[in-house]
């Protein structure tokens, strides 16, 4: 089982690859983590990497793309992609790498959100600048307001959260996706789903609807 979920920043991509992975036995690869990692170890491809994210403009392919195809790599028995491929390019180099590798995708979920939803997710949102535990002060508040519940940090808005950020964030979001829902409906495998609900709301129908597909692609091979 070979699944990207995409969906705009703040749609709760994370959450949601972290059940599905769960639930199904997959490797969960997140873009953002890799890139966090990555620029938090300040390697010259890290040094890089901060300085697209700091200005909340998307990182270029070519860096993405060698740090994806490794960790893909590594999850041969099935993987959720988490917030990757988000342009064109990059969705036509994960196909071409995996067809080379002789593991295609499966399924690509989009999520989609309403943008006002959106806005209230990150207004609320709260990272430790200590630990990097992220909190929101609506799904998941700290004991103490406005402290890490690990160390007690005073707890900070990221950079990439500050409204101005997400403006550009998700408009580049809408830019650079169009073309990417077009590819993969062509490729007929997209399947879209409202995911404004709870968390557990969004996480039971995400499954279902991995679980329809798969028993929907399912059947053609075995009637042969
Ligand atoms: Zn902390």
């Amino acid at each position: 089982m070979r699944i990207a979920l995409l969906g705009p920043p703040g749609a709760g991509k994370s959450t949601q690859a972290e059940r599905l992975a769960a639930v199904f036995h997959l490797v969960h690869l997140s873009s953002g983590d890799l890139l966090r990692a990555e620029k938090t170890a300040g390697t010259p491809l890290g040094r890089r990497v901060r300085q697209f994210l700091d200005q909340g403009v998307l990182v270029p392919d070519d860096l993405l793309v060698q740090l994806v195809q490794e960790r893909v790599r590594g999850a041969r028995e099935g993987f959720i992609l988490d917030g990757y491929p988000r342009t064109l390019a990059q969705a036509r180099m994960l196909d071409g790498f995996l067809a080379g590798e002789d593991m295609p995708l499966d399924l690509v979920l989009i999520f989609t959100l309403e943008a006002a939803v959106l806005t209230r997710r990150f207004a609320g949102r709260r990272i430790c600048p200590k630990c990097g535990t992220v909190y929101h002060l609506d799904s998941r508040p700290p004991l103490v307001p406005e402290h890490c519940d690990r160390d007690d940090a005073a707890l900070t808005l990221r950079p990439d959260d500050a409204p101005e950020t997400v403006r550009r964030r998700l408009e580049t979001y809408q830019e650079t996706m169009a073309p990417v829902l077009a590819y993969f409906t062509q490729r007929k495998l997209l399947a879209t789903m409202d995911a404004s609900g709870s968390i557990d709301a969004v996480a039971e129908q995400a499954v279902r609807m991995v679980r329809r597909h798969f028993d929907l692609t399912s059947k053609p091979c075995e009637s042969l």
